[in-house]
């Protein structure tokens, strides 16, 4: 395509929007340019493939953390999509709006139009969910939404039992007006197949003739005239090629490759850039900090009754449900393995649910090395429930480490080095305990594995919390919104500040995380943002 009006770098959750939003009037030309390659492979659009994805370079960033000391020194696997769909299609498919009180806290940071009202607009109009209140919930968006209600193991509405009985409700809609309580998650999938941002949104623009997507083109900097961006250079087959955008280059490449392109093409932190040769475009020290993600761990359980490690370890458990999935679409493989989870407080002192819950009638506490926990069920009944935090206050950061765009950048995560974020952790291993001990879950249970007995005073549980967490893969932050640019990367307009010509749009600009799984907010950031990007072009998004 010649002359593009817009290049979107990054066919992710946010890529995937914005092409379709901005190619929609037929009136812009817009090139996407993703680094990675199909999504037509079977593991992705098999739901419970994510397994095999996960450690999939062919698919998957595959990118390492740095030695974190808050994690008892562990260097984290950081998987990331690079393929149409991005993370989203390679991810676990919850969906989870975030709390209300988290848009609004959008707003209150000086970000006009992010709000609670102005963001559940944009869901609506992105969802076709088939739960919930009308006035809150989309029900003809292209996002079909899935709930797992026939499907669910029975030994999770035991798990609700006990949460009822400590005071969490069964909430029968976490997207809907109130998060707190337990039960069944929604997903990204339709008809047994991922419903990932490619599949939803990019597929279906890409018959139109004012959309092209180049695969396999990794962008390795961006262009300028004086302050402007006006392109960008990429990699495919071997050969740079540089091309020009008309109107704006538009950034989605998430959290951790979105900074990492800015510091490389010169908008960072000026003292870092000049120590590796990189000539200053624009000094900000925001770009790669802030960064935010939430961590958690799990508690195991030998179960008295049968549970999917029956059902998935044996080869010939594996056949059925294999033929199952290729016969009728349905089974264990056609859905998230978390199928249920909750939201609950700490403590009183929380003005909204800071921890999120996951129920997962699989135990898997002896993985094989090099490959993802979910494919080697225990050989016993087992089952877990995990937790991750919502709201950590934690912060770390995303440094290039070269001015090669190619190499990986430094990721440092710096989980739990904030007190209160181990505390509530604490308390969530204890609660945990608490449901475990309550009938009728407690009937069910043989002993506690992980854990285990031996871990019972505040600091063995404390030692074990920080050597068994780990990221779920949720890192924002890094190119953050706000007005001031001494404290952001793009003014509330996700231009970025002090450059012409240059968006950010994915995960990387949350002001602050999300109560609960990112991809649903990164999709409603696009879609907010594309209309955004369609009025400064003076056009009224349809
Ligand atoms: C294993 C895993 C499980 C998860 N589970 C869930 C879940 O169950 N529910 C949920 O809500 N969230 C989940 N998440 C998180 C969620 O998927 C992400 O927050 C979301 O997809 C991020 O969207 P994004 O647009 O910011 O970035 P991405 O979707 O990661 O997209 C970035 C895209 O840009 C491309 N790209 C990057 N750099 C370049 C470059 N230089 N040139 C060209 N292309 C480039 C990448 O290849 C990628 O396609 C999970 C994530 C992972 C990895």
């Amino acid at each position: 395509m010649d002359n593009p009006d817009f290049i979107i770098v990054g066919a992710g959750s946010a890529g995937c929007v914005m092409a379709e939003r901005l190619s929609a009037s037929g009136r812009h030309k817009v090139l996407v340019l993703e680094a990675g390659g199909d999504d037509r492979r079977f593991y992705i659009q098999m739901p419970l493939g994510y397994g095999k994805t996960f450690f999939d370079p062919k698919v998957n960033w595959m990118y390492r953390a740095e030695p974190d000391p808050g994690l008892a020194g562990n260097v984290d696997h950081w998987p990331r999509g690079r393929v149409l769909g991005g993370s989203s299609s390679i991810n676990a498919m919850v969906w989870i709006r975030g709390a209300r009180a988290d848009f609004d806290d959008w707003r209150a940071a000086g970000n006009p139009g992010w709000g609670a009202d102005e963001m559940c607009t944009a869901f609506r109009e992105i969802e076709c969910a088939v739960i919930g209140d009308d006035a809150q919930r989309g029900r003809s968006g292209p996002l079909n939404l899935f709930v797992p209600d026939k499907t669910v193991h029975p030994l999770t509405l035991k798990w609700f039992e006990a949460a009822q009985t400590l005071g969490l409700p069964f909430n029968p809609d976490f997207n809907g007006a109130d998060q707190e309580g337990v039960g069944l998650f929604e997903f990204t999938i339709h008809k047994g197949r991922r419903l990932s941002a490619a599949r939803a949104f990019l597929r279906p623009a890409m018959k139109r003739p004012n959309l092209r997507v180049i695969k396999g083109a990794q962008v390795t900097g961006l262009s300028f005239d004086g302050t402007r961006v006006t392109g960008v250079s990429y990699r495919r087959g071997g050969r740079t090629v540089e091309i020009k955008a008309g109107r704006e280059v538009i950034l989605s490449g998430g959290a951790v490759n979105s900074p990492q392109l800015l510091q490389v093409s010169g908008i960072g932190p000026a003292a870092h850039l000049t120590d590796l040769g990189i000539k200053v475009r624009l000094d900000n020290t925001n770009v790669g900090r802030n960064l935010e993600d939430h961590v958690g761990f799990n508690y195991t359980y030998r179960a008295k009754c049968k549970t999917l490690n029956q059902d998935l370890r044996p080869w010939w458990g594996k056949v059925r449900a294999g033929l199952q999935y290729l016969l009728t679409r349905g089974g264990p493989l056609s859905v998230s393995l978390n199928q249920a989870g909750g939201f609950f407080r700490t403590g009183p002192a929380q003005d909204r649910p800071n921890i999120q819950l996951y129920f997962q009638a699989l135990s898997t506490v002896l993985p094989r090395p090099g490959e993802r926990p979910i494919l080697s069920p225990d050989p016993w009944p087992g089952f877990s429930i995990g937790c991750s935090n919502c709201r950590p206050k934690s912060r770390g950061e995303i440094m290039i480490r070269s001015s090669d765009p190619r190499e990986a950048p430094r990721i440092s995560p710096n989980a739990l080095s904030h007190e209160d974020d181990v505390r509530e952790l604490l308390e969530t291993g204890k609660f945990i305990r608490k449901m475990a001990a309550t009938s009728p879950l407690a009937d069910f249970i043989e002993s506690e594995i992980l854990p285990g007995p031996k871990v019972i005073d505040d600091e063995a549980m404390i030692e074990d919390l920080r050597r068994r967490s780990g990221t779920v893969y949720h890192p924002v932050g890094t190119c953050r919104m706000g007005p001031d640019p001494a404290a952001a990367v793009v003014d509330p307009r996700l231009r970025v500040h002090g450059v012409g010509g240059l968006r950010v749009v994915d995960c990387s600009v949350f002001p602050n995380i999300v109560t609960g799984n990112t991809n649903a907010a990164a999709i409603a950031t696009a879609w907010r943002a594309s209309e955004l990007v369609l009025e400064d072009a003076g056009q009224v998004a349809s």
